[in-house]
């Protein structure tokens, strides 16, 4: 029950009605044990100042953000963790008496699966297929591991280049962009120890779809990871683990951000693979 000692948690989005955090966060929260309660926030792109200052009045302990309010409630916050800051987005907020902030779990989320697997990316090779917002939390969390080259491939080249251009001055790592399909694209192919695809290629419902990848090209001991969970098994990874490649699907990611989120509000370690069952079981009643 929420009684006046309940500290409170959520997420604002707009819309939110689907969001999985909800479920994945309270699962978590009932297993430790702690009296926190965590809620869905819809809040309106104009209302999201007022928001703000609505959680802070009424002591929510934090919150995560999501759609379409990441880079938004930037300015809005007292202070930035230095990665949120680089990656250019905010999705968790953490309220110290008062003070307000931000950082981006996205990337902790991204790199949790590859450290459990014991995935080595120090002077690995990487393709990242696409270059979007989701991109930006991958591309970091690579450099920060130490990988020796990036690749980023992508429809849009002008969108990809702006993104290394501005990646590259904070790292020794090689970063280059290619076009899908293209020459260049093929040679990273080849040459990649991980291949990351964070285009909404292949997501339901059009399950059909996926990257232009070769996987004939493609070593069988790379790593491929998809940073989609719906479906479980995108075409993609389903043509990578044909090939013998290890695989990797976004849930790990999802239910990783959402663990780092709730490691900084409370002083709890959360139990991430709770936090993946509940959000497989929200999935499946999906
Ligand atoms: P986004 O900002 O819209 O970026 C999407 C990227 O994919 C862009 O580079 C876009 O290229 C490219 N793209 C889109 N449609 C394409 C197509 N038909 N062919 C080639 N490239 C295409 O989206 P996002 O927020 O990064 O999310 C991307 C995916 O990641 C979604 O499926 C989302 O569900 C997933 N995701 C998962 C997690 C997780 O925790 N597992 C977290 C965040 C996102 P253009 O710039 O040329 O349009």
């Amino acid at each position: 029950m929420n009684t006046g000692k309940t500290k409170n948690l959520g997420v604002m989005g707009w819309p939110i009605a689907h969001s999985l955090s909800p479920a994945m966060q309270q699962a978590a929260i009932e297993q430790a044990g702690i009296d926190y309660s965590y809620v869905a926030l819809p809040v309106e792109p104009e209302k999201l100042p007022q928001a703000v200052e609505g959680l802070k009045a009424l002591n929510f302990s934090g919150w995560n953000v999501t759609i379409p309010h990441k880079r938004a409630i930037m300015p809005l916050l007292d202070e930035i963790d230095e990665d949120a800051v680089i990656i250019g987005a905010v999705n968790t907020v953490v309220n110290r008496e008062g003070q307000l902030k931000g950082y981006n779990t996205d990337m902790l989320g991204f790199l949790s699966p590859l450290q459990e697997k014991g995935v080595k990316l120090a002077g690995a090779r990487a393709l990242i297929l696409g270059a979007g917002g989701a991109a930006r939390a991958v591309l970091w969390g690579l450099l920060r591991s130490g990988v020796a080259a990036v690749t980023l491939a992508v429809r849009t080249p002008e969108k990809g280049e702006s993104l290394a251009e501005e990646f590259r001055s904070r790292t020794e790592a090689d970063i280059s962009v290619c076009a899908f399909g293209s020459e260049d694209f093929r040679k990273a192919e080849a040459e990649a120890d991980i291949l990351v695809n964070t285009t909404p290629l292949g997501m339901t419902p059009k399950v059909e779809e996926a990257p232009p990848v070769d996987w004939d090209s493609v070593k069988a001991s790379a790593f491929v990871y998809d940073i989609i969970y719906t479906p479980a098994e995108t075409r993609f990874l389903r043509e990578a683990r044909e090939h013998g490649c290890a695989i990797q699907n976004g849930e790990a990611m999802l239910a990783g951000q959402g663990a780092a989120a709730l490691a900084l509000w409370t002083d709890i370690e959360p139990d991430a693979a709770c936090m993946c069952h509940a959000l497989r079981a929200e999935l499946s009643k999906r």
